[in-house]
């Protein structure tokens, strides 16, 4: 009897390290694909930049830097380009932090009011640009207070706030936040009146360098990257965000924390 148990249990052992074998090919297999996806679409990104600017540098060699008018225009071009190419790099620094695991985040207790105040200040001039405003609901009493990483926090409202900004309606629109109190957590809402996003999209717009509107997001110097960032920093929160759209009508991104008290 002892014998057929050992053997019994020897057997597990076998099994059990057999199928976690197959789980790791498996997991290698997944990391290796969504590495060359991720290479590829990094690439991708940086190759529309280069190649603008390369044709703008020789149209400038090509005569138009003899026309003042002309080589204004085309500097501008290629500043815009540049500046298009510092954003995805930044973002994918980001990006590469957060996943890395190496920085811990530094939860302090804050008023999200205080913060999100902060962030409409940074982001006046990009709203007044689109004619934009940005307000807050006024439906809580301060000080909100909260359990995060303000600094990680900071980087979501900017993310979030900017795109509300970047994807209203030609004729401007209204960017509005609101805080919810709930048992143990506050829920934030940043809503817009923009362009909306449409209902098959929505599943996928966390995803790195998805857009749904290609031309719109890089007009606006979008890195397609600001949402995946987003969601890096809820999960490592161990939060969670919500988003509700309707095409024309606008959208509301809404997100936890831990309440402080
Ligand atoms: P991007 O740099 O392109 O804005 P994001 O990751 O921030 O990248 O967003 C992904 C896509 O989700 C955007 O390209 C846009 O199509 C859509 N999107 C995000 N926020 C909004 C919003 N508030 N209104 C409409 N569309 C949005």
């Amino acid at each position: 009897v002892a014998k057929n148990v050992s053997l019994k249990s020897a057997q597990v052992a076998v099994f059990d390290w057999a199928e976690d074998k197959v789980n790791q090919i498996e997991i290698l297999k997944e990391r290796e694909k969504y590495r060359r996806e991720y290479l590829g679409n990094i690439s991708h990104e940086l190759k529309t930049p280069i190649f603008n600017i390369q044709g703008y540098i020789l149209t400038l060699l090509d005569g138009a830097m003899n026309d003042p008018e002309l080589c204004e225009k085309y500097l501008k071009r290629t500043n815009k380009s540049i500046d298009r190419m510092i954003n995805i790099v930044n973002d994918l620094d980001l990006i590469a932090q957060l996943e890395s695991g190496v920085l811990k985040l530094k939860i302090s207790k804050f008023d999200m009011y205080e913060v999100v105040k902060d962030v409409f200040d940074q982001l006046a001039d990009k709203a007044k640009a689109r004619n934009v405003k940005l307000k807050f609901k006024k439906n809580y009493d301060r000080p909100i207070l909260v359990k995060a990483d303000q600094k990680r926090i900071e980087q979501l409202l900017i993310n979030l706030i900017i795109n509300a900004i970047k994807y209203s309606k030609p004729e401007g629109g209204l960017v509005e936040v609101a805080f919810y109190e709930l048992p143990d957590q506050i829920m934030t809402e940043i809503s817009d009146d923009g362009v909306g996003i449409p209902q098959e999209d929505l599943p996928r717009i966390f995803e790195r360098f998805y857009r749904v509107d290609k031309s719109r997001s890089r007009d606006a110097g979008g890195s397609g990257l600001g949402l995946a960032i987003v969601k890096h920093i809820i999960e490592s929160h161990r939060q969670s965000i919500n988003v509700r759209s309707a095409e024309g009508i606008g959208s509301a991104f809404s997100f936890t924390l831990s309440k402080a008290d």
